[in-house]
């Protein structure tokens, strides 16, 4: 009998042996084709689990911002649509940019997006966070919040209605829609 073998087959830590079962299983499932199944099976319930409890960061920088309590409250009721506002970065999807954005707010703002869990989007609502709107110009006031995040929405307005944040989105929700995302077995 190999007492070297029979020791190290003992002391086998959890760690080791999780791994090993999920290379076997990985490699069984990818093997047999079961892993296709799965996730064609499975996708569809994540990517609508996704697509329904969207939840954006709960962070107001200006005027705008009313506009978003606005669409948050009795009347618009975002919450209907499975929109949840969080106040903490790494429990958000969506960062919410609602007004000018100042050279000192800049790399808050940035933290913030860092902070996010990927897959995350961003929507910038009001001509100050697009442009810089009133502060055109302005040597304190960034114009743009696409100079230093990358955008996925822009809301236009001054300040921009509810039913447009809302419009905005129903756009992220179509575009998780066409990605598709949430396969179980990724690769
Ligand atoms: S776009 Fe208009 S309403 Fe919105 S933050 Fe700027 S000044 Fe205020």
């Amino acid at each position: 009998m190999d007492l070297d073998l029979s020791f190290n087959a003992m002391t086998m830590t959890v760690k080791q042996f999780g791994d090993m079962t999920k290379t076997f299983l990985r490699e069984a499932t990818v093997a047999t084709g079961g892993k296709k199944v799965v996730d064609k099976l499975t996708t569809p319930i994540w990517s609508w689990g996704q697509r329904n409890s969207v939840y954006p960061l709960h962070f107001g920088i200006a005027c705008c911002a009313l506009e978003m309590a606005a669409a948050g409250g009795p009347r618009f009721d975002l919450e209907r649509l499975g929109i949840v506002f969080r106040s903490s970065p790494r429990q958000s999807d969506i960062l919410l940019l609602n007004g000018w954005i100042s050279a000192k707010l800049r790399p808050i703002l940035r933290t913030l997006y860092e902070q996010m869990p990927a897959p995350k989007w961003v929507i910038a609502m009001g001509e100050c966070t697009i442009s810089g709107g009133p502060w055109y110009d302005a040597y304190n006031v960034i114009q743009g919040a696409d100079t230093f995040i990358p955008v996925d929405v822009y809301v236009p307005g001054c300040p921009s209605r509810p039913e447009a944040l809302i419009q905005a989105f129903t756009m992220i929700n179509r575009k998780l829609t066409a990605e598709n995302r949430g396969s179980f077995l990724g690769d």
